[in-house]
């Protein structure tokens, strides 16, 4: 049964309540993480803490627990869940605050939620690759810190939906960045290519995995910055992400990538992902 954990406390999700003086709530000031949880246990989690210790750090929040005290409350949160496979969800405010100010408060109290809910398995047959639209990226310069204020992202999304697409592939300054909420990878003759980090785009978890699986399997990778038109005339493109792992991208605008379906590339990279949960 789904269940959250709310500042110590843990409850059905329904249940759970924050204050409308919580920063969060008000100015969208705090950092998450979404994890993926398979057979009972939290995958790459000790990655995920890192990146969470990260955008802690770079929104001047100091963590409200250690690493230990991390680790036990997200595994007592999947244990007592019994949901497998789940996402967990984790989002820390700055807590809250009366009255309003952009002024940090002293050390206050963060606001910490934890979630955990059922995450549907899709069988491999059953994934349609994506059509994307390509897009501004307006977002602000911060895309490296997992900010909850995610107002840029939903609207590009939405825009993306609106024009029949399933998502936006973004760019900033002629350079693809990554997508709304995934990072993206392209095959290009043989060599996978994908943005190098940077303050525009999410260091994804599953970026780097992906990274580590195809450089364990020999196949050659560059991080580099991709044009438009580079892009367009891909053998295949992927986005990745917790939720989508790795997903194959059929349409691009009005143009077909590779013959319209999932690449061999592809075929590859997903059987390694699937193998490397186990
Ligand atoms: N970029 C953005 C903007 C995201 O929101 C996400 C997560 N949904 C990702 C990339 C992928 O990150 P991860 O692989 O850690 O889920």
């Amino acid at each position: 049964m789904a269940i959250a954990y709310l500042n110590g406390e843990w409850m059905a999700p329904a249940d759970a309540r924050v204050s409308v003086f919580d920063r969060g709530f008000m100015f969208g000031d705090g950092i998450y993480e979404v994890m993926a949880v398979y057979d009972g246990k939290v995958f790459t989690l000790e990655e995920h803490l890192v990146r969470l210790k990260r955008s802690l750090g770079a929104i001047r929040l100091e963590s409200p627990h250690t690493d230990d005290q991390w680790r036990s409350i997200i595994n007592e949160a999947v244990q007592r869940s019994e949901e497998t496979p789940a996402y967990l969800y984790l989002q820390v405010t700055r807590g809250v605050e009366s009255p309003r100010s952009h002024a940090y408060p002293g050390p206050g109290k963060p606001t910490v939620l934890i979630t955990v809910m059922h995450a549907p398995v899709l069988a491999r047959t059953e994934i349609v690759p994506y059509k994307m639209v390509t897009k501004q990226d307006f977002r602000w310069g911060r895309g490296d810190i997992k900010v909850t204020s995610l107002i840029a992202n939903g609207l590009l999304k939405n825009e993306a939906l609106d024009e029949g697409f399933d998502d936006a592939l973004l760019f900033r300054d002629g350079e693809l960045t990554e997508a709304t909420a995934s990072n993206v990878f392209m095959v290009q003759d043989g060599t996978v290519v994908t943005p190098p980090k940077s303050n525009f785009i999410l260091h994804g978890i599953t970026r780097d995995h992906v990274l580590a699986l195809l450089a364990e399997a020999g196949v050659p990778c560059e991080e580099r910055a991709i044009s438009e038109d580079e892009l367009l005339a891909a053998d295949e493109i992927w986005i990745t992400s917790t939720g989508h792992e790795v997903w194959p991208v059929g349409q691009v605008n009005d143009a077909v990538i590779g013959n319209g379906s999932a690449g061999v590339v592809w075929q590859v990279v997903d059987s390694l992902f699937q193998a490397s949960k186990k």
